[in-house]
């Protein structure tokens, strides 16, 4: 997830859990442009991990109110 600001991010990584996993870390990382990023780690093992299944129902159901879901590709 890209572009929203860093306290949106934030309450997306305290709202956002796997529904696959039970990976608990989301990495924010701040790229060239000072775009912010959410980066979220499954375990290994994870549906997601291998492409199996899409992550962003478990992504938008952790968005801020009012936060738009983004991500460059
Ligand atoms: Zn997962």
């Amino acid at each position: 997830m890209t572009g929203q600001s860093p306290a949106e991010l934030l309450e997306f990584a305290r709202n956002y859990s796997c529904g696959h996993c039970d990976g608990d870390t989301v990495e924010l990382t701040k790229s060239e442009g000072n775009a912010w990023s959410a980066r979220f780690r499954h375990n290994d093992d994870c549906p997601i991990i291998a492409g199996a299944i899409s992550s962003i129902p478990d992504k938008v159901r952790a968005l801020p109110e009012g936060s738009q879901y983004r991500e460059e590709s």
